[in-house]
């Protein structure tokens, strides 16, 4: 069998823990035997991120920022735990946050579904993908307690020396205030990453807020997406048949329940977060959701929405062997290589994504898979299998389906 050939190299940011080891695994038996796989490789493990200072971070951004196409493992974002665990230098950032900033970008995660693994929600048919603005908000909030009466308000001075004003609360004993703030320009992009992606996967579109009581910030969101949305998008979302609507955070979360699925749901930063782990539960399970995120210029990272399972880890490094789902990082990886080929005009490259992503879902189907998922099945007997074993099984079914 001849190995596909591939043109431009994806950018490999490599991680931690469990993650890594899994991330070996799918390279050695899922891709390098079928792919002449070409990679710009950076090592994002916490070791080698303290090692550089966490240039590599930066510079795997730039490089994803270059070639368009990246696939990312997870990472530990250390935390004071790991600093004393890996004797780091400092407690870096996320790197996940690194990287957001650089490409600006919109986070999108949608579930993969799985015949015997139902969603909890019965009229759920088809996944519903979760579009987060990752900017601002209560992510950049002021906060303070005030513990006396007094008059709190809200100041802008402009550069010019202009002043607005306005009055928050005259506070007659102690309370609370926070102040919060978003740009035009993020969420113009937002807007953008979420019409792009819609066109992209051939989905409709919603966003939500609550504009009925923020009348000039939320309102801001929903007047922006609604001029994107008619300056440079309505012709060619027409021409693809798909639709953009605007509705109240409380009748997205009605009708959410009610629909079919099949469409993007974008949401402010903390609604985002707050929907995607009730999407994501309520389908399943974070092993088995896809993630990528989009840059208004047209970047595309993908990524595992879980972390480094360092539970499993820890028992890996006792030399047990750990049954942890693949599932995601594999359509990381497929992700990667089908916009790849799609961006290079190889359709074998995007073909094979499509093989790869069948052989998971047909294993799973026959009754074998990790015991997380094994856990939750329908399935009758289902057969658990360390990661291992499942990644080999995957591997009979693709052989089966590239010869
Ligand atoms: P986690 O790695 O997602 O794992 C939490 C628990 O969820 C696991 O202990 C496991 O439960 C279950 N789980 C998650 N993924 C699984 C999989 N693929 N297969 C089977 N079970 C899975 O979250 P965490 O333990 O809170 O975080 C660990 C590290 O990951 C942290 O250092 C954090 O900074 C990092 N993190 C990275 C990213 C990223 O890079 N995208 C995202 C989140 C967290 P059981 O133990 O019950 O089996
Ligand atoms: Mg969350």
């Amino acid at each position: 069998m001849d190995k596909i050939i591939m043109k431009t190299p994806i950018v490999e940011m490599d991680g931690d823990e469990m993650t890594r080891v899994l991330w070996k695994m799918i390279k050695d038996e899922l891709l390098l035997p079928f792919i002449d796989l070409k990679t710009e490789y950076y090592d994002l493990g916490l070791k080698e991120r303290d090692k550089t200072g966490d240039e590599v971070t930066f510079r795997a951004a730039e490089a994803a920022k270059r070639l368009g196409v990246a696939v990312k493992c997870a990472t530990i974002t250390p935390n004071a735990a790991r600093v004393e665990e890996y004797d780091l230098h400092e407690m870096w950032k996320s790197p996940n946050g690194t990287i957001r900033a650089i490409l600006d970008g919109t986070v999108f995660r949608a579930p993969i579904l799985v015949k015997g693994i139902e969603p909890n929600v019965r009229t759920w048919k088809k996944p519903i993908t979760i579009a987060r603005h990752a900017y601002g908000d209560i992510y950049r909030n002021v906060e303070m307690v005030v513990d006396r009466p007094g008059k709190a308000e809200l100041v802008f001075t402009g550069q010019d020396g202009t002043e607005q004003r306005a009055l928050i609360h005259e506070f007659q004993g102690p309370g609370i205030l926070q102040g919060v703030h978003n740009r035009e320009d993020s969420i113009e992009s937002f807007a953008r990453s979420c019409f792009e992606f819609a066109i992209d996967t051939h989905q409709d579109i919603w966003f939500s807020a609550k504009d009925t009581i923020s009348k000039q910030y939320d309102h801001t969101f929903k007047d922006i997406f609604q001029r994107i949305y008619e300056e440079e998008y309505e012709g060619r979302m027409k021409e693809a048949g798909i639709t953009y609507f605007y509705t109240l955070i409380d009748d997205a979360v009605a009708r959410v329940m009610k629909s079919e699925g099949g469409f993007i749901w974008a949401c402010k930063n903390y609604d985002g977060d707050v929907m995607s782990d009730m999407i994501s539960s309520a389908f399943g399970s974070l092993a088995m959701m896809t993630s990528v995120l989009v840059s208004p210029d047209g970047c595309f990272e993908y990524e595992a929405a879980h972390g480094t399972v360092q539970r499993h880890y820890y028992r890996y490094l006792k030399g047990e062997e750990t049954s942890t789902n693949p599932v995601a990082t594999i359509y990381a990886w497929t992700g990667a290589l089908r916009k790849r080929g799609s961006l290079d005009g190889i359709p074998e490259l995007e073909t094979f994504a499509d093989r790869l992503e069948k052989a998971v879902t047909d294993t799973i189907e026959s009754g074998i898979m990790t015991g997380d998922l094994a856990r939750m099945t329908l399935i009758p007997n289902p057969k658990t299998v360390t990661s291992l074993a499942f990644i080999r099984e995957i591997r009979k079914k693709l052989e089966a389906a590239c010869l």
